[in-house]
C-alpha cells in the first residue's frame, strides 16, 4: 500500500534517521534528528540541530459554514495560529488562486470574567486564554483601541503558569 510511511525518513543534515513525532504545547508537531536532543538545563540543542516541522492535519468540525453550509475544518498554521475554514475551499498552486468557498474565521482567545479585583485600579479582572492555550489575568478596563492602535486603560497583566 503506502510504503512511503514505512520507510523512515533521514535527516538531510547528517543522514541519521529522524526521531519520533512530538507535539508542542501549542499543538504544533515536529520531528527532531535522532542524534539531536534538547537539553533543558543549558537550553541548547545537543548533537544535530535539524528539526522538521510538520503540517498539522486539519480536523473536521461539526459546525457548518455560514456562507455555503458545507462542514468547516479547523486548521492550525505553522505559526500555531488556528482558524476555521470551509471544507470546500481549494488552493491551486499552479495558478496561485483559491477556489471554492472563501469563508475563514481566525480564532481569537476567550475572555472570562473573574470575581477578583485589579491590584492596580480596583476594577474587576478577566481571565484571557490565548488560542495556543496560555492564560493571563488582565484588568477588565484594558482594551485595544483600533483607532489609536494601542492598548488603553489599566495595564495590569499577570501571566498564569
Ligand atoms: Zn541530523
Ligand atoms: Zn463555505
Ligand atoms: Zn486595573
Amino acid at each position: 500500500m503506502d510504503d512511503k510511511k514505512v520507510k523512515a525518513e533521514v535527516c538531510p543534515k547528517c543522514g541519521a534517521p529522524l526521531g519520533e513525532v512530538v507535539e508542542t504545547k501549542s499543538g504544533k508537531k515536529l520531528q527532531r534528528c535522532s542524534t539531536g536532543s534538547w537539553d533543558p538545563e543549558t537550553k541548547q540543542n545537543v548533537g544535530c540541530d535539524f528539526v522538521k516541522w510538520l503540517a498539522v492535519e486539519p480536523t473536521a468540525l461539526e459546525e457548518k459554514c455560514p456562507k455555503c453550509g458545507a462542514p468547516l475544518l479547523m486548521v492550525t498554521t505553522r505559526m500555531g495560529k488556528k482558524m476555521k475554514k470551509c471544507s470546500t475551499a481549494t488552493w491551486d498552486p499552479k495558478t496561485k488562486t483559491a477556489g471554492g468557498c472563501d469563508y475563514v474565521e481566525w480564532l481569537k482567545g476567550t475572555t472570562e470574567a473573574l470575581d477578583e479585583d485589579c491590584p492596580k485600579c480596583g476594577s474587576k479582572l478577566v481571565m484571557f486564554t490565548t488560542v495556543s492555550g496560555k492564560k493571563l489575568k488582565k484588568c477588565s478596563t484594558n482594551q485595544w483601541d483600533p483607532q489609536q492602535k494601542m492598548a488603553v486603560g489599566c495595564d495590569f497583566v499577570e501571566w498564569q503558569n
